[in-house]
């Protein structure tokens, strides 16, 4: 019979404690954050952090429908989501916090697969697991389960998304719309086939050696909710740059047109998962490029425009048949709980 979650689970008591000994410790309990760590069951963990730089503080919550999608599930983007924040600030992520709100009837061993796939994330790039908190919500009143992650990260100077500057060239880490693509086409309801996967990965092990380069990064964001259109936007009008962009250099799988195609919503407005922007100095660019392909997350990169003055705060898409026209922020992600 499947083990469920009960309310107890979440009542801080032995049963919840039991729970914690038998699922959280042994996957998160080998990296300790620093002299009081999640192993001590206090009611905070002490960080071992580097003294030089700057503290980078983020956090995320995470709905994704469904809970486990073709690519990944709600444990790897909750680990993802926020290492990447942290890691598109320039920052090294040293700890994360995990709190976890569950339905009353949840399956165990799905709680399980979630905190493996967590775990793997964690232990791929390094970082703790210092903190966390377990809710148990009645069954009906949640869908499935929330995961908050919130992450601490040290960077030598933070990356902000608006330090670009004219003249700077724009790249993107690899294929775009890969992350809600997949979403889509995993919910039952469009009864779509495909290969395709989410592309929900860690970022700082792709990005260190950009990083490496002094000063050659100038601004840095990921294109989650609202996919690149969103980001580019939002980095124009911070920066009060004209971002100019080529369509044609844009890395799209085929699989994503195709079904872009199918449900008439564009692949620049959904969310990634595993890519960056990267606005960088013009004569470093190849270096750069050089330097993201030689990671297996950045197979793809590709130089994808410019940064000018002529609309400030605007993003101007070149068209594959020499037109031009804005690409416009868009009013939302069209996915719902996409991350
Ligand atoms: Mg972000």
């Amino acid at each position: 019979m499947t083990e469920r979650i009960t309310a107890l689970h979440g009542a801080g008591g032995e049963v919840m404690d039991q729970l914690l000994a038998r699922l959280i410790l042994p996957r998160f309990g080998g990296r300790p954050s620093g002299r009081i760590s999640l192993l001590a069951g206090d009611d905070g963990a002490t960080l071992d952090l580097p003294r030089d730089g700057e503290i980078v503080f983020t956090t995320d919550s995470h709905v994704v429908k469904p809970i486990f999608f073709p690519g990944g599930d709600i444990g790897r983007l909750a680990a993802c989501g926020t290492i990447n924040d942290l890691a598109v600030m320039g920052a090294k992520p040293y700890a994360l916090s995990l709190a976890a709100v569950i339905e009353e009837g949840f399956a165990i061993d799905d709680l399980e697969r979630i905190l493996d796939s967590l775990a793997a994330v964690t232990e791929e790039v390094g970082v703790s697991v210092a903190c966390g908190d377990t809710k148990v919500m009645p069954s009906g009143d949640l869908d499935g389960i929330i995961l908050t992650t919130s992450g601490i990260g040290v960077a030598r100077r933070a990356i902000s998304d608006a330090g670009m500057i004219v003249g700077d060239r724009v790249l993107i880490t690899g294929t775009i719309g890969d992350h809600g693509m997949a979403l889509l086409a995993a919910r039952n309801e469009f009864h779509l086939s495909t290969r395709l996967e989410s592309d929900v990965a860690p970022l700082w092990p792709l990005l260190a050696p950009a990083l490496d380069l002094p000063g050659v990064v100038h601004a840095m964001k990921d294109p989650t909710r609202g996919g690149l259109a969103a980001a580019l936007n939002e980095m124009a009008r911070k920066s009060g740059t004209c971002i100019q962009i080529s369509e044609s250099a844009i890395p799209v799988r085929s699989e994503v047109l195709g079904l872009s195609e199918l449900l008439g919503i564009s692949p620049f407005d959904v969310a990634n998962e595993g890519k960056a922007i990267l606005v960088v100095d013009p004569a470093r660019s190849q270096e750069v490029l050089d330097a993201l392909r030689r990671h297996p997350l950045g197979l793809a990169a590709a130089e994808i425009g410019f940064v000018d003055r002529e609309y400030p705060g605007r993003v101007v898409f070149e068209t594959g048949v020499g037109g031009r026209r804005f690409l416009d922020m868009p009013l939302g992600d069209p996915v719902p709980r996409i991350c």
